[in-house]
């Protein structure tokens, strides 16, 4: 054995990689993972909207192109912990019906090759690894779950509570949102979260938000089998000549090319990186890219039907911890109208300096700062549906294009409609009806969609399925036509249904996990003893 090979290389340390390396580390299997940026610095910038929102200094630092050629700038990170340092950590999983087909207004959304009852156990795994706070049973689209949250829901704040009483008088079954911080709201002093208001877009200064970097990453690497690389950018996949099995994973490091191989290759890059890898690696078995005889590979593209709402009143809301509340009701349609439409929620608290950034219409009477202060910041998703046009290839020089055609937008419509109708029915002790001033979408989004750019919910472009010729991944995830590849990243996904993707990544990885575990025959007793043991010598070290 040479020192490049490994049992196990897992490419990326996001949702998807860093829960399956926290998974596997205890198996004793040599892993060699991957990632090709570096730790997020941790400095005072982390938390400063003007070096987050305005300057955009953790963004992603490359340009990829649109359908016209023209150069996009990808709201993407690149860092160990992957995107999950800076999202919003609202860990949702889909509805059991979003594992089945769901007739849409814009088309099918279709079924996936296995139930929501085959994910529950790794759900409840997901929640307690990335201790999510959150009361069951007050969400009316909830899926049965076999034991409650691991954590209490994070309070409301009071305008928050506000809003929540409201929607509830007025027919509506608002709840708590999933939220994976370390908040303990009981032991505030002893609680490593400080429950602040730059916590969604940005990185979490102080290490108490569960991203893949904190929770997974960091305690994987205790473990002495496990060696993480960083820097370290994956430019292609060489297989052997048969083209049954990934041999060479061909890496850009310190200036120079290396070759590492190993028993299994994890890819891990995220939906639309993962997908530019297979496609760079195509050889003369794979003319097409890598497990692509289907031509599925970096089709399917779907990122969600998003966008930001501000909700004006007379009243102030000085919330600091804005993500708490989520409205599911029109989640599988109303009465007036029978498609699902999606999910409302709530983003990290606006400022005005990150308004300034992209400007929405003023409210009358308003300043920015006044709209900053006054504002509820709502987040709308609604499902975009597979089109295999929408999709992600890549040019001559291996430069990743993204071709997105938006569907399914009556939904979003119709959901935004349902918000503001709600809005109106909004009660104060002081203004009454007359609070509410009015619905602004933040124009930084054109149409009040977030744009091509935004990237956040990327999945569904190496789409898992039964059959090969409709899908590039076997039911564990595995590519149909190289033996010893896998994906674990959103890639999988055959539908993006309308609640936020992180938790489901983790749920899957975790399920990836445990079939790699008995593919490399770890048993369950040696698993178990070099989890504690590993752990308590981590401790000593
Ligand atoms: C601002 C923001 C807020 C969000 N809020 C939420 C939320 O509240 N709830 C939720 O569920 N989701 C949220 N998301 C989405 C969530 O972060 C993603 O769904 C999730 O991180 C995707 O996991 P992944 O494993 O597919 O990819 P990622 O987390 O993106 O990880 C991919 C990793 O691969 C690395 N990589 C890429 N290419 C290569 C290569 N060639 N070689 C080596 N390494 C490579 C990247 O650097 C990265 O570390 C948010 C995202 C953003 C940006
Ligand atoms: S709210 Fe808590 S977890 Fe989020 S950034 Fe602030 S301290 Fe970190």
């Amino acid at each position: 054995m040479t020192n490049n090979r490994y049992d196990v290389i897992i490419i990326g340390t996001g949702a998807g990689g860093g829960t399956l390396a926290y998974h596997l580390a205890p198996s004793g299997k040599r892993i060699l993972i991957l990632e090709r940026g570096d730790y997020v610095p941790r400095e005072k910038a982390n938390w400063d909207p003007q070096v987050v929102n305005v300057d955009a200094h953790y963004n992603a630092k490359e340009s990829w192109l649109d359908k016209d050629g023209k150069d996009l700038h990808p709201h993407t990170n690149y860092y160990v912990g992957g995107n999950t340092k800076f999202y919003g950590a609202a860990l949702f999983r889909l509805r059991k019906e979003d594992f089945g087909e769901l007739r849409h207004r814009g088309g099918i959304s279709p079924a996936w090759p296995l139930g929501y009852d085959d994910l529950e156990p790794y759900y409840t795994q997901a929640e307690n690894l990335y201790q999510v706070h959150g009361n069951r049973g007050e969400d009316p689209t909830e899926p049965p779950a076999n034991s409650p949250y691991p954590w209490p829901a994070v309070s409301h704040e009071p305008r928050i509570q506000q809003l929540s009483d409201d929607f509830a008088r007025s027919g509506l079954k608002p709840f708590h949102v999933p939220v994976g911080v370390m908040l303990d709201e009981k032991n505030p002093h002893k609680s490593r979260c400080i429950r602040c208001n730059t916590c969604d877009g940005f990185a979490c200064l102080v290490g108490a938000k569960s991203d893949a970097q904190v929770v997974c990453i960091d305690e994987a690497i205790k473990h002495s089998n496990v060696t993480l690389l960083t820097n370290s950018l994956v430019k292609r996949l060489e297989t052997d000549s048969s083209g049954r099995q990934v041999k060479g994973v061909v890496v850009e490091r310190g200036g120079s090319l290396e070759t590492y191989s190993a028993d299994v290759v994890v890819v891990s890059c995220g939906a639309i990186n993962s997908a530019a890898l297979l496609l760079r690696s195509a050889n003369d078995k794979h003319p097409g890219g890598l497990a692509n005889s289907s031509d599925v590979v970096g089709r399917h593209y779907m990122g969600h039907t998003n966008s930001v709402m501000m909700a004006i009143s007379k009243c102030p809301n000085p919330t600091i911890f804005q993500k708490t509340l989520g409205v599911n009701d029109f989640y599988f349609g109303s009465k007036d109208f029978e498609y699902p439409m999606g999910h409302i929620s709530f983003v990290g608290k606006l400022d005005a300096i990150t308004l300034k950034a992209g400007a929405p219409a003023i409210a009358p009477n308003f300043t920015l700062e006044l709209m900053a202060k006054h504002s509820l910041d709502f987040w709308l998703t609604s499902e975009d549906l597979p089109d295999p046009n929408n999709r992600v290839t890549i040019d001559r020089d291996g430069k990743i294009v993204l071709e997105y055609t938006p569907n399914n937008l009556e939904a979003h419509e119709r959901l935004q409609g349902k918000l503001k109708q709600a809005m109106k029915q909004t009660n104060c002790a002081m203004h009454g009806h007359e609070c509410h001033q009015g619905l602004f979408g933040r124009n930084l989004y054109v149409g009040q969609r977030i744009p091509l750019a935004g990237v956040a919910h990327q999945n569904g472009t190496i789409r898992f399925g039964h059959d090969p010729k409709t899908s590039a991944l076997d039911v564990n995830c595995k590519a149909h036509e190289v033996d010893n590849l896998y994906v674990v990243d959103g890639s999988f996904f055959p539908s993006s249904a309308a609640v936020n993707p992180a938790l489901t990544i983790m749920a899957n990885a975790l399920r990836v996990g445990d079939h790699l575990m008995k593919r490399l025959g770890v048993s369950e007793t040696a698993y178990e003893r070099n989890r504690q043991q590993d752990g308590e010598l981590a401790v000593s070290r």
